[in-house]
């Protein structure tokens, strides 16, 4: 280990679902739309490749905190989305093996402050300061794919203080797990470390200071967070 002039940061890290042991976060990536309003043809695939964007990996918060309204928004909006955790490297990872690079499971919500995104869409901007601010990653604890399977099906839903807002199902990614994960792996190398956040369903709207949100995947868990008063 070299000496650094400053305090190496803390590794950032996610829960394991019934373990003392944590998920240490490499890079968080995710995939900006992948839930189809409508059953896609049978036999005739129109889907547009996945795209993606990234969150620094301290943008991890467990389930349980209190997230303060961020600033520079009035229009923080909530994203349910069911979260890949990889636990094995692989750069061109073929489709039939994506799922053996999966570590595991969880449920993220990708803050997102949509009045910066809309501005940052309109100017042909970089999304980053509309999705990669702090604390603007939490995430649920992690359940191994040991334990779990890996999911093709289950409900996925948020609600704010108890009234449903996001509801659907993963049978309708429009791209699978095991298609994100191969074609994030043209991109970038995945590492042990990285999470997926793979999309989220209809129904994404804004939340206020002093909401609960909580959400969960049938099977893999749940996520409760607070969004407090903003930072004074
Ligand atoms: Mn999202």
């Amino acid at each position: 280990m070299p000496a650094f002039v400053l305090q190496p940061p803390a590794i950032a890290s996610v829960a394991v679902a019934g373990s003392a042991e944590r998920f240490a976060v490499r890079r968080i990536f995710c995939v900006g739309r992948n839930y189809a309003a409508h059953a896609r043809e049978l036999g005739n695939d129109e889907r547009d490749p996945p795209f993606f964007f990234t969150k620094p990996a301290d943008a991890v918060v467990d389930s349980g905190t209190q997230i303060p309204y961020p600033p520079l928004t009035s229009n923080l909006h909530h994203e349910i989305e069911l979260v890949v955790a990889i636990g094995k490297a692989g750069f061109r990872i073929p489709r039939a093996d994506a799922l053996a690079h999966v570590w595991g499971y969880g449920v993220g919500v990708d803050l997102t402050r949509r009045d910066l995104q809309d501005q940052a869409k309109k100017a042909a901007r970089p999304w980053d300061w509309s999705k990669a601010f702090d604390q603007s990653a939490p995430c649920g604890p992690l359940v191994p794919a040991a334990k779990s399977g890996h999911p093709e099906k289950g409900r996925i839903w948020l609600a704010i203080n108890g009234a449903v807002k996001q509801d659907g199902d993963l049978a309708e990614l429009i791209w699978p797990i095991a298609d994100i994960v191969s074609i994030c792996s043209d991109a970038v190398e995945l590492q042990p470390g990285d999470l997926i956040f793979t999309g989220t369903p209809a129904g994404v709207g804004p939340v206020q200071a002093g909401d609960r949100i909580t959400g969960g995947v049938d099977g893999i868990g749940e996520i409760a967070v607070t969004i407090g008063p903003p930072r004074a």
